[in-house]
């Protein structure tokens, strides 16, 4: 079966809980990949460049985005991101499925340019458990904690318009919704169609 690769574009309020959802899915689907992205960010203890971000300058970031290199980008938090377009024309011509892991500036980029994407928002169960999340992740200040939860209202604002939700409450079920999610996008009937064309042709 040969079809093209599906982007799942997946955002969420930073301590939803999106990037260990997304690494438990892309462990259990080969098909899978994530895309990784460009950032002006400084790298975290433990993060890999080329594994977690591409961590580059400013002038570097700027030079791609006047090269038109970045099928999106968006400032979040005070730092610049974006996704390489040449990564997903590859994945997609490959028929390897796509996880991009970005903002709500970015996914909106992406809708208004790409058909066929599939859009997932990752909500918390309630503000106050989002700040209990934030507040025991070690790694940020308490400036940051407090300037993520105020871009979190916005951000949530923002899933009105995303194909699906999942409420990250109990972790193993909001597992069991996105990887149903991703298979029954799989089985799309244009999709299947497109990988099976042949028994159309008749
Ligand atoms: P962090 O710095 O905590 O890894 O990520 C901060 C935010 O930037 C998260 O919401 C993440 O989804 C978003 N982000 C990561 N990569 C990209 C990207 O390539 N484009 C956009 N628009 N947002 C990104």
């Amino acid at each position: 079966m040969k079809r093209e690769g599906i982007l799942f574009i997946i955002s969420a309020p930073s301590g939803a809980g999106k990037t260990t959802l997304c690494k438990e899915v892309i462990d259990i689907f080969p098909n899978l990949r994530h895309s990784v992205s460009y950032t002006t960010r400084p790298p975290r203890p433990g993060e890999v460049h080329g594994r977690d971000y591409f961590f580059v300058s400013r002038e570097e970031f700027d030079r791609m985005v006047a090269a038109g290199e970045f099928a999106e980008h968006a400032e979040v938090h005070g730092n610049f991101y974006g996704t390489a377009l040449k990564t997903l024309e590859e994945y997609r011509k490959c028929g390897i499925d796509v996880i991009l892991d970005i903002d709500c500036q970015g996914a909106r980029q992406l809708k208004e340019k790409y058909h066929g994407g599939v859009y997932i928002f990752i909500l918390p169960p309630s503000f106050q458990e989002l700040r209990r999340r934030l507040d025991t992740r070690s790694s940020d200040s308490d400036e940051i904690i407090e300037r993520r939860i105020r871009g979190a209202a916005w951000e949530i604002r923002e899933s009105r318009w995303y194909d699906y939700i999942i409420v990250n409450d109990v972790f193993s079920k909001a597992v069991e919704e996105l990887k149903s999610v991703l298979i029954a996008e799989g089985c799309r009937s244009s999709r299947v169609m497109e990988a099976v064309s042949e028994l159309f042709e008749i």
